[in-house]
């Protein structure tokens, strides 16, 4: 940053330091403060408006008609001033009256000005005022002037909070809250059910004296509070849930990276060199970054950027002393935990034992702290706008994670109808349970494998948590969508070893890197900076991996030596035409070539698949089988692009059903062409974990699930309960002429025929 904002800030708080200090009415010292301000800042005009009532009242201004003080008054969202304090953000303009949402206020006499940048006036995350100037010259305002405007307005937060002068922003919130029942509805992240009473993970700090008296000595508060952060952050290194699992262990070096980030402790620094205390540099800061955060489109950057705001916290509250976030308080009972968002690190603070599910107001399914609560199987909800204000502390809440779903304070009947739905879901997975070392064997002595699709290190463990065979889908690609930068070869290396570790011995299938389209990495650049019309159709996976085959060789090495001595089981998704199977064939073994001739030891055999899940390999099955040692059928990709529709469209969610003919047919001819060449053939899409899908793919001769671990209690019930014989003939006149419902047909099938479809 330029000295000059330094210079300007500086110089403005010094001003505003006086005035605070003063006996003078909180009127009067508003009107100072524009004063300074436009002096400083050399402009025709600054105001400040302040929510009162529910509208932004002008309060004080130089420049433009003083007749219009306390009688502009503009709802929130309405003109310039209403538009900043409802989406919390700054403008910045050139030319005013281009804005859409200009609006015109005779009574001011605004016509004569051309340039305005207004910031919010902010308290508890919500503006309670809005600060502006304007120039008569149209010109834009630069970074120093905007940020010498937020500085202020952080001054100014304090002053009005203590002369009472706008609406409490708590107060604000608490009136528009019902007290009601209320029915939230959001994203699902993780499945499940829970129910506790609310509890808020981070009541924000608020900053009580932004002005600093001895900056040296707000300096030296925020370099011990910097040390005291980086020195919890190492800490937690050590911690076992940290330690062992590869993931976890990624996402601390992100905030070990941020941590140790120069840039961000030189600009807290710089705000301090303004005037501010070590509370309200930081705040200042965050507020800054969080504001940036929402032009970001991005999803993995903002993940980043939100990671950042989890330490912003930490420092706030080591720096003001105020430590404990709920976690550290103590959960005193069954606990559902309210925030705008959280970062993993803090969600791993909770008590397990009373942690019962997460909403949060922002969220996404890739997100860090989604994927550790998914690890930790805490339910959790996402999206849900407005949470912390529907919801009050000490609420009861249901969160019903399957329909995506929260009761906050609900009615009996309500509750009633949660409840036995909460025991029916407990007493199947005890039945399922009390399965788990039972075999998947039809009623006619068939044997059907069943593993599971993993990503994680600790997915590992659900192998016999529900008694499956093994890991028939190993997402690779989660390590890299959790680290801040591609995971070094022995990072890799060692989450590969660990999982065959867990597995002990029962086969794991590693699916090579499917990134690129809508799994892009932030620190890969893509077909050179292009955004991708159709990602999923795009430059991803196998495609991607050879192009770049640096990356590809340095997995296929880590996969190599961290299945030493052992078996390894490789598999290549959407591979489209064989020769692309053949060249990453070949990476792998030229990898292989070269440990050899290192002297390292090999895996004992290397095993070779391929993914089907692109049409037109259906077409070259002859030429690519064999070749390959197993296929594996990846349905979800298959089906989109089968019909045309794009997996992740909500709107097509149940357009086309898997139990289709044109789906069921295309899948028998895959499978029969396999067997005929004597090729293992799974399926490891979605598809294989849901019961009447999973008798129609035996009924068409799969014999190999790969599916997600809790869906494997119903399946396998499934399984002992089917005569696939009788489910093969039954398949076979259904597809000779099918029914207009599939579904309702086969599902009338097996009830009749007593197969287990729960
Ligand atoms: C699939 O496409 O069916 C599959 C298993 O891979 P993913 O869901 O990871 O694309
Ligand atoms: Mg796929």
């Amino acid at each position: 940053m330029p000295t000059a904002s330094v210079a300007s800030s500086r110089e403005i708080l010094t001003g505003l330091h006086d005035v605070m200090a003063s006996k003078a009415s909180a009127q009067a010292k508003l009107n100072k403060v524009v004063q300074i301000i436009a002096d400083a800042m050399s402009s025709e005009v600054c105001s400040i408006y302040l929510l009162r009532d529910g509208l932004l009242e002008l309060f004080a201004t130089v420049g433009l008609r003083q007749t219009a003080v306390h009688v502009t008054k503009l709802a929130l969202g309405e003109g310039l001033v209403g538009t900043i304090a409802q989406k919390v953000e700054v403008l910045n303009l050139a030319e005013a009256e281009t804005h859409p949402e200009f609006a015109y206020r005779s009574e001011t006499g605004e016509e004569l000005f051309h340039s305005f940048a207004g910031v919010p006036i902010i308290r508890k995350e919500r503006a309670i005022g809005v600060l502006a100037v304007q120039h008569a010259e149209p010109r834009a305002y630069d970074e120093v002037e905007i940020e010498a405007l937020q500085t202020v307005a952080m001054v100014l937060s304090e002053l009005i909070a203590n002369a009472g002068l706008a609406d409490k922003a708590a107060s604000a919130a608490d009136s528009t809250r019902d007290d009601g029942p209320v029915r939230l509805t959001g994203l699902r992240l993780v499945t499940g059910m829970a129910r506790g009473h609310a509890v808020f993970h981070q009541p924000r700090i608020l900053i009580e004296h932004t002005v600093a008296e001895d900056t040296e000595a707000e300096r030296h508060r925020v370099y011990s509070a910097f040390r005291k952060m980086r020195e919890q952050i190492e800490n937690m290194t050590s911690v076992a849930e940290f330690g062992t699992a590869g993931e976890h262990h990624d996402i601390l070096e992100t905030y070990k990276m941020f941590a140790y980030d120069e840039g961000w402790s030189r600009r807290i620094n710089e705000a301090i060199d303004s005037g501010l205390t070590a509370e309200a540099a930081i705040e200042r800061v965050r507020q800054r970054m969080q504001m940036r955060m929402r032009e970001i489109d991005d999803p993995l950057l903002r993940e980043r950027m939100q990671d950042l705001d989890d330490l912003s916290n930490r420092l706030l509250r080591i720096v003001s002393g105020h430590l404990g976030t709920a976690a550290q308080m103590g959960l005193s009972g069954d606990a559902i935990l309210i925030a705008r968002n959280l970062g993993p690190a803090e969600l791993l603070e909770y008590d397990r034992r009373r942690l019962k599910g997460v909403i949060v107001e922002e969220g996404s399914l890739t997100a860090h702290v989604t994927i550790v609560a998914r690890a930790m199987g805490v339910p959790m909800l996402g999206r849900v706008r407005g949470v912390r204000q529907a919801i009050g502390e000490g609420d009861y809440v249901l969160l019903d994670g399957n329909e995506a779903a929260a009761f906050v304070r609900p009615t009996g009947p309500v509750e009633e109808a949660f409840k036995s739905k909460l025991a029916l879901t407990q007493k199947r997975r005890a039945e399922f349970a009390a399965q788990r070392d039972l075999p998947p064997i039809t009623t006619d002595g068939h044997r059907i494998s069943v593993m599971v699709n993993a990503g994680l290190r600790d997915d590992a463990a659900a192998l016999e948590a529900v008694g499956a065979d093994g890991i028939g889908l190993f997402r690779t690609e989660f390590q890299f969508l959790i680290s801040a930068g591609f995971p070094r070869r022995e990072t890799q290396q060692r989450l590969y070893k660990s999982v065959l570790d867990a597995a002990g011995d029962k086969p794991v299938i590693f699916r090579t890197v499917d990134i690129g389209g809508d799994k892009a990495l932030p620190y890969l650049d893509s077909a050179d900076g292009e955004i991708e019309e159709n990602p999923a159709m795009g430059w991803r996976a196998l495609r991607l991996a050879l192009d770049r085959d640096g990356l590809m060789k340095a997995q296929a090495h880590a996969l190599l030596e961290a299945a030493a001595g052992r078996e390894l089981n490789v598999m290549f998704p959407m591979i489209s035409e064989p020769w692309e199977f053949d060249q990453a064939k070949a990476i792998v073994e030229h990898e292989r070539g070269r440990l050899a001739a290192r002297r390292k030891l090999l895996p004992s055999k290397v095993n070779y698949g391929a993914m089907l899940e692109v049409p037109a390999l259906a077409e070259t099955l002859d030429i690519l089988l064999p070749n390959i040692d197993f296929l594996s059928i990846g349905t979800n990709d298959l089906t989109q692009f089968l019909f045309a529709a794009d997996r992740a469209n909500p709107k097509l969610a149940e357009r086309y059903d898997w139990l289709s003919p044109a789906i069921l047919r295309f899948l028998r001819r895959i499978v029969r062409e396999a067997k005929a060449h004597h090729v293992p053939v799974g399926i490891c899409g979605e598809m294989g974990g849901r019961t009447l899908e999973a008798i129609a793919l035996i009924g068409i001769g799969l014999e190999r699930f790969s599916i997600t671990p809790v869906a494997v209690g119903p399946v396998k019930a499934m399984i002992r309960s089917l005569d696939r014989r009788a489910a093969t003939a039954e398949l076979d006149r259904l597809l000779e002429h099918p029914p207009a419902d599939m579904r309702a047909s086969l599902a009338h099938w097996a009830e009749r025929e007593g197969v287990s479809t729960g």
